[in-house]
């Protein structure tokens, strides 16, 4: 399949097919044969995936990690919405990113957490009913801001909040429509090493309490390891999947996880996919 447009008309209403009754993917998110080539001027291109393949089930947790330029925006871009396959094709619970995001069915965090400076922490998550239409549910944004611990701060502007809050603000925003699929790229990268410590746990706190189809981009090893259910390591660009590790860690997960040799053992297969066995990179991670 060259054009992801067959197998949206194939899957379109007027079909008499509904979407989630697509015979491609299955639940969770399916990527196949995923090829991305941008074009970047005076007939040059770039691939920047090549032949990806990945399957995770719904409801699971999993890490994206390989080095820069590998890729892995560009998957989260083209889940998204925001990007389409050059070839390939790519669904969650059997819909393509564009019924997916026609049904609100996407939760979006990415690092430039793009609060709107004027609105409110509370208004800047309402935003999200507004633009897909909807009645906004204030019940539900109080019990978001209060989820990721920022009640008494509803009527404050993104520039009276620390970074590590606004960053809480966008998890709240991306989960404010009960998406099935939460796409985070990066999210606690621009922040310090406490500050994304305790977002981390709280990320599993809230992800544990509205559990949603997760993909996470880290440079993090560590990171990506006590937060997920399997981490993906990429090769370098033109990336594919290289290996899925599985994190056969127990939950719930605690900070003391990260000393025990289970732990450990997993962050050196994980470093030693990504850096090789002599601990170079073949790109920046
Ligand atoms: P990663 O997130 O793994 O660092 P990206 O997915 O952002 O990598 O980018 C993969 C490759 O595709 C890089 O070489 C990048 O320069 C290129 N690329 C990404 N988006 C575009 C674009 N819109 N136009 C041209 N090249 C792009
Ligand atoms: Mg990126």
């Amino acid at each position: 399949m060259t054009d992801t447009t067959t197998s949206d008309a194939a899957a379109a209403p007027s079909a008499g097919v509904t979407p989630s009754a697509a015979p491609a993917g299955g639940s969770g998110i399916s990527i196949d044969g995923l090829t991305k080539t941008f074009h970047t001027g005076r007939g040059r291109t770039v691939t920047a995936l090549q032949d990806t393949h990945l399957h995770t089930e719904k409801g699971s947790f999993l890490a994206l990690l390989g080095p820069s330029g590998c890729g892995k925006s560009t998957i989260l871009r083209i889940l998204a919405d925001l990007e389409t396959p050059t070839t390939g094709d790519v669904r969650v619970d059997g819909k393509t990113p564009a019924q997916l995001r026609r049904d609100s069915e996407l939760g979006i965090a990415f690092q430039d957490h793009a609060l709107l400076p004027w609105r409110s922490v509370y208004a800047n998550i309402r935003l999200v009913f507004e633009v897909a239409g909807r009645r906004t549910d204030k019940a539900y944004i109080d019990e978001l801001i209060s989820l990721v611990g920022l009640t008494g701060f509803e009527k404050a502007k993104p520039a009276q909040l620390s970074g590590g809050m606004r960053q809480r603000v966008s998890i709240a925003r991306a989960l404010a429509l009960k998406p099935s699929v939460l796409l985070l790229d990066e999210p606690f990268g621009a922040l310090d090493d406490m500050t994304r410590q305790n977002l981390n746990l709280e990320l599993l706190r809230i992800w544990t309490e509205k559990p949603a189809t997760t993909l996470l981009v880290t440079h993090g090893i560590s990171e990506a390891i006590f937060l997920s259910d399997r981490v993906a390591v990429m090769s370098p660009r033109p990336g594919r999947i290289k290996e899925i590790l599985d994190v056969d860690l127990p939950h719930p997960r605690t900070p003391d996880l990260q000393r025990t040799p289970e732990f450990h053992a997993l962050v050196d297969r994980a470093s030693e996919l990504l850096f090789g066995a002599d601990g170079r990179a073949a790109a920046e991670a």
